[in-house]
């Protein structure tokens, strides 16, 4: 079989368990495999390095940012295909560039265009085992990018596309899926299986363990993806077609996304076509919008809200000012103390009832509840941050996912 196998950050985070990684690979290829290792960087070195940037600037070019912050991967790449050359297996280290992966110029998060896979096939006709900095391309011009946080899984599943692989393995510090974070709610359980479907709308809504673009490309390849952990033989969970599925739990699980801020513009001057200017002007400066909530009309005027991730909050501010300075917007607020929590389930789709219990398990805590968005299989509510996990745990018992 050609496998890619991917570890995050924890499964690098010292010496050791670059080892550890090393014997995995090395058992994987010995048992007549071809590999493609992609590898995070050392646990905290990203956040690390960011905040040697912030020591310096906390508005660094976002081109500069990306020389810097992929540096992380390069360094885990190199000492995993040092210990495998060590142990007597033929291996190469790749930066994104050599493995061929080109991407659009949208520095810090940018999106994949296309993979040459040529390097790699050559090496994997010569018997070496590859290991890839993940997280990182090279854009049209040669420049380094980055592909957002958690951007290594994208790089594993998009590998895993362009060299045909049979499999991509996403080694993490956790056995899999679980019906939500169990560092928040310890009796979540694991998923043997769930649909890429289901898996995206988690990740969009906040479940960091799989990267939210890595799912969508995996469902476009048809990636057969399969999470699991580093530290144990333990069976991961299975991420695949809904079809390919026999049970269909009404819900599957809970996401929490404690990375979201609230703009509320007030007195916006209501004509046709404003939304359109508002929301056009954000979008191409790269602010990713998420729920969106317009009053009624009064005097001319509507109010609308909002939210972004916390980390496009400073271009959002920016968009914004220049409809208060123009006078279409009378006046602006912003709130970072919320969260968004959500509900996931394909089984939502054929049955009702399931918002009305994730707002009886909110006023049940008395949380109140200040946004709500739906769609066919999720319910997702945004509360006061402070009751978070209170909120999660809430949902979580109130649909008995523990059961
Ligand atoms: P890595 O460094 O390996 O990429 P991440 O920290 O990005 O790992 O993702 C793994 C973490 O995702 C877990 O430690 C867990 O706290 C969190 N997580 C959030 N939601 C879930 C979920 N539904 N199932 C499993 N883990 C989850
Ligand atoms: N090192 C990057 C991050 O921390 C990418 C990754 O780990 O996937 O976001
Ligand atoms: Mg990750």
């Amino acid at each position: 079989m050609l496998i890619v196998q991917k570890f995050g950050g924890t499964s690098v985070g010292d010496l050791d368990r670059i080892q550890n990684v090393a014997n995995r690979v090395s058992a994987t290829r010995k048992a007549g495999n071809d590999v493609v290792v992609v590898v995070s960087a050392m646990s905290g070195e990203t956040n690390k390095l960011v905040g040697y940037a912030e020591h310096f600037s906390k508005n660094a070019s976002r081109a500069e940012m990306d020389m810097l912050l992929s540096s992380g991967e390069r360094v885990t790449a190199s000492l995993l295909s040092i210990a495998l050359n060590e142990m007597g297996f033929p291996a190469i280290a790749m930066t994104g560039r050599k493995a061929g992966i080109v991407t659009d110029s949208v520095h810090t998060k940018a999106r994949i265009e296309g993979i040459n896979p040529e390097v790699m096939n050559n090496a994997i006709k010569e018997g070496k085992i590859i290991v890839v900095a993940g997280f990182q391309g090279v854009n049209e011009k040669g420049d380094v990018t980055t592909l957002g946080r958690g951007g290594s899984d994208l790089s594993a599943v998009a590998i895993a596309g362009a060299i045909e692989a049979d499999l991509c393995e996403i080694y993490t510090d956790v056995s899999g899926i679980f019906t939500t974070d169990p560092r928040i709610e310890p009796k979540a359980k694991k998923l043997d299986y769930i649909s890429y479907d289901e898996m995206l709308e988690l990740s969009s809504l906040g479940a960091k363990v799989l990267q939210n673009r890595s799912v969508e490309l995996a469902k476009k390849l048809n990636v057969n993806l399969v999470t699991r952990t580093s530290f144990s033989d333990e069976e991961g969970t299975l991420i695949t077609k809904e079809e390919n599925i026999m049970e269909k739990p009404l819900v599957s699980g809970i996401a929490l996304d404690k990375n979201q801020a609230r703009i509320s513009l007030m007195g916006v001057y209501d004509r046709p076509g404003i939304a359109s200017e508002i929301f056009t002007k954000l979008s191409d400066n790269d602010v990713n919008v998420d729920m969106i909530i317009q009053n009624k009309s009064h005097d001319g005027t509507t109010n609308i809200d909002f939210t972004v991730p916390v980390g496009d909050l400073n271009d959002a501010k920016s968009v914004v000012d220049t409809f208060v300075s123009s006078g279409d917007i009378k006046a602006d607020s912003y709130n970072e103390n919320i969260c968004k929590v959500s509900v996931v389930g394909v089984g939502m789709k054929s049955h009702t009832g399931v918002a009305a219990k994730a707002f009886s398990a909110m006023a049940s805590e008395n949380i109140n509840i200040n946004m709500i968005s739906t769609s066919e299989i999720k319910v997702s509510m945004v509360i006061d941050i402070k009751y978070a996990e209170l909120a999660v745990r809430s949902l979580h018992n109130a649909y008995e996912l523990d059961k």
